[in-house]
């Protein structure tokens, strides 16, 4: 497994925006140009509250988006935060949605792979698997048309697909 995946700026800014709305991308977009600014600073430049922006600061920490070193101010004594996006730690985040991503699909594969679907032709209505179809006398449990096999193996094949390009992009 290789130790740097790259992440490009619309997945940064993508995942900034699920955790932090439009305000988390203002923050992420500013951190991505400069290290080690302070809260004080990013509320001045976003015209974000300073509450929320340590808000979303510490929500972005907590999923390894950004880290922060403290040094005590030599005037005032206090303690002071610096923040900085930590990429590295980015690109594991984003590694590990794609395991997730894969398990689920990994999953569904193996699902279609063992099962038989069912179909009434009828757009509206939901695949049967054969256990439900047994059920109603290969009757539609949803309109009553007779069902039909339904042939899986194009979902099968896309499902595969999509599989083997996550797993490409995870070795690179
Ligand atoms: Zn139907």
């Amino acid at each position: 497994m290789a130790s740097i995946y790259t992440v490009n700026d619309e997945t940064l800014y993508n995942i900034a925006r699920v955790l932090g709305g439009e305000d988390g991308v203002k923050i992420i977009e500013i951190l991505h140009d400069k290290d080690n600014i302070t809260v004080e600073e990013l509320a001045e430049i976003t015209e974000i509250q300073i509450n929320d922006v340590r808000k979303l600061l510490y929500r972005f920490y907590n999923h390894s988006l950004v880290t922060n070193r403290r040094f005590r101010d030599k005037e005032t004594g206090w303690f002071i935060f610096q923040w900085s996006l930590q990429p590295e730690l980015v690109e594991a985040y984003v590694h590990s949605i794609k395991q997730k991503i894969l398990r689920k699909l990994e999953t569904r594969l193996a699902y279609e792979n063992t099962h038989e679907f069912y179909h009434c032709g009828n757009p509206g209505c939901p695949n049967t698997t054969f256990e439900e179809a047994m059920e109603t006398v290969f009757h539609c449990p949803n309109c009553n048309e007779p069902l039909h096999r339904v042939d899986n193996l194009p979902v099968i094949e896309f499902l595969e697909k999509k599989i083997e390009e996550i797993k490409e992009e995870m070795e690179d």
